[in-house]
């Protein structure tokens, strides 16, 4: 089994940076990503708020570049999700893609994936007129109505990148007061072919095998109107991806990682960094920032052995 003084899972922001860090330690490093490295910016048209670049940058553009800065590092990459982490600092064994690896260390990137609404026929109607990715399937609705569903930046700058698309978008959210940004928010109310809902849920989808409207509930007076769209991009937040990590490992309530701001969790050893830690601002920036301090903290605890 080949050994590592650093295993990093996952190649989002968070996870790319702890590579290129430990990597210019002299660490030996294995990065295991289960898709394409980039992780969530993937399916962000452009960063406004990126430093670097004032006038903003598409996500997969950033992506390569994130990428292309380990091309010249001794980082090791393996391609496959991360079923398992077991055994004790100094005697990690992970296992990606049915194969065993052997690491001191271990730095958790695994970001966040969407979460769902939860309503009836949502799976099946995904691809068929359901999203989570504005970037991957706004093009399928060109002319079209759409529904953008949440009240963050992601549900904000989504709705903006669709009313380019799109004929018109109804952005609906559940609160009387969006809590994305104001920029984001003056954009939108000065473009003509977005119409904000609010106080309002998504009751009811329909369509039997594809996306032909919603039904909407005022959440004060219960009351239900249809809605005809043929899109509906679902933005309500992000759950973290933990299974397959120790039971033992700290989580908050909503299952997001604990640690201290050296980015250390409650077994020795085991770091975690970006958008799967709980924490208040999950950001490209917030998850390289994250990446290179549990490096730093990984390397110094690494001069134990
Ligand atoms: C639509 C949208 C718009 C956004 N807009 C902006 C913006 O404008 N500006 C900004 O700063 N941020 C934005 N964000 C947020 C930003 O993309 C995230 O905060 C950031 O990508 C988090 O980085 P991360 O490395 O922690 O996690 P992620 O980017 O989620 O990367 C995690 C990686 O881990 C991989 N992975 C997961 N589990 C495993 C496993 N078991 N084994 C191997 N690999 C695994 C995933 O495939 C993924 O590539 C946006 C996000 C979305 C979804």
């Amino acid at each position: 089994m080949k050994q590592y003084d650093a295993l990093v899972i996952g190649g989002g922001p968070a996870g790319i940076t702890a590579a290129m860090y430990l990597a210019r330690s002299a660490c030996s490093v294995l990065l295991c990503e289960q898709l394409t490295p980039g992780g969530q910016i993937l399916m962000t048209d452009t960063l406004e708020n990126y430093p670097g670049y004032p006038k903003g940058i598409k996500g997969y553009e950033l992506a390569d570049l994130f990428s292309a800065h380990l091309d010249g590092l001794p980082v090791e990459r393996a391609t496959g999700a991360v079923d398992s982490v077991t055994g004790e600092a100094g005697n990690f064994v992970a296992r990606c893609d049915k194969q065993e690896y052997g690491c001191k260390t271990v730095l958790v990137c695994t970001g966040a994936r969407h979460r769902t609404l939860g309503l009836d026929r949502e799976a099946t109607l995904l691809g068929r007129g359901v999203s989570y990715c504005a970037l991957c399937d706004g093009n399928f609705f060109r002319g079209q109505a759409v529904a953008v569903v949440g009240g963050g930046n992601s549900a904000l700058e989504e709705a903006l990148y669709l009313a380019k698309l799109a004929g018109k978008v109804y952005l609906i959210h559940r609160r009387d007061a969006f809590r994305g940004a104001k920029i984001l928010l003056d954009r939108l109310n000065g473009t003509d072919n977005v119409v904000m809902i609010l106080d309002t849920v998504v009751a009811k989808l329909h369509g039997e095998t594809e996306l032909t409207g919603l039904t909407l509930r005022n959440v004060h007076s219960g009351e239900e109107r249809p809605l005809a769209v043929e899109g509906l991009f679902v933005y309500v937040g992000f759950e973290p991806a933990t299974g397959f990590l120790p039971a033992v490992l700290e989580r908050d309530a909503r299952g997001f990682i604990l640690t201290d701001t050296e980015m250390r969790t409650n077994i020795p050893g085991i770091f975690a960094a970006g958008d799967i830690r709980s924490k208040l601002c999950r950001q490209a920036i917030t998850a390289a920032g994250d990446g290179a301090t549990a490096a730093q903290a990984a390397f110094i605890f690494l001069e134990q052995f």
